[in-house]
């Protein structure tokens, strides 16, 4: 058994028996894994800490690629992210921005970018004096470009013409032009634009506008250093989060369940 050390952002941590704790973490060397911290809940060290969600540590650990528990030795801060662990709102981004790694990212795979944009995109939380929103929507769609489900926004996925006004069909997980979503049989379910992040409206999809489109697009290419300086109108926030949210529904297992997206949905969006 080597010891390793490695980055990692604690994904989450729970008790186990009297005394140790176990943590699931993303790390930036070895994807995610669990380390177990034994007796660390009744010792002076303070080492117990590190192991709290949302915390970014730089960590040594017993290493047995044969084991699914890793053995925790000790740890340091790489941030201290103050800002965001005393704001509720922030603390509700944070922990849905955690809980979608944890719940999209399965084995012991590293993904050196992935790491690096969940990393930026806690920072970024901790900093923001403007909208969490787009933070949050920033984290979304490169979440989903770096698992390989990036929505078409140009061009059709069908036909490859320019997309104007896009069609989500519920059926395909997609995004695609007026004239394939009704050839895919759905045009006559369209429930136009209504929708709300939360909706359970009728239809197998629903009319995402040319000025949402847009703003997908900027998401895309901006900085997440000044994505929460981008303006909305009072109808973006519905039309790109209700896109995101259905997206997610259909590429991420479990999306539904996820706890901070339940929270946030009742605190945020009335
Ligand atoms: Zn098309």
């Amino acid at each position: 058994m080597a010891l390793e050390k490695t980055d990692a952002v604690i994904l989450k941590s729970f008790p186990y028996g009297d005394t140790s704790k176990i943590a699931r973490c993303y790390t930036r060397e070895y994807g995610k894994i669990s380390v177990i911290a034994k007796g660390v809940r009744k010792s002076k060290t303070l080492q117990s800490g590190y192991l709290e969600p949302l915390n970014c540590v730089e960590f040594l650990f017993y290493r047995n690629p044969k084991r699914q528990l890793q053995i925790f030795s000790k740890a340091e801060y790489k941030y201290l992210w103050r800002s965001l662990k005393s704001d509720i709102k922030k603390i509700t981004y944070g922990f849905a921005v955690v809980e979608l790694i944890d719940r999209s990212v399965t084995g012991e795979e590293p993904h050196e970018e992935l790491f690096q944009l969940l990393v930026d995109v806690l920072n970024a939380i901790n900093r923001c004096e403007g909208n969490l929103n787009l933070i949050y929507w920033f984290f979304v769609i490169h979440l989903l470009s770096l698992l390989g489900f990036r929505p078409h926004l140009s061009h059709c996925p069908r036909c490859h013409g320019k997309m104007e006004s896009g069609f989500f069909s519920r059926v395909y997980g997609e995004l695609m032009c007026k004239k394939c979503y009704g050839e895919a049989g759905m045009s006559d379910r369209i429930s136009i634009s209504r929708h709300e992040s939360n909706s359970k409206f009728d239809g197998q999809g629903f009319v995402v506008k040319i000025r949402a489109i847009n703003i997908l697009k900027r998401l895309k290419r901006a900085n997440v250093e000044k994505v929460d300086q981008i303006t909305l109108n009072s109808g973006d926030r519905k039309e790109v989060g209700g896109f995101l949210n259905h997206y997610l529904r259909y590429h991420i297992e479990g999306f539904n369940q996820l706890k901070s997206f339940l929270v946030m949905e009742k605190l945020f969006t009335k």
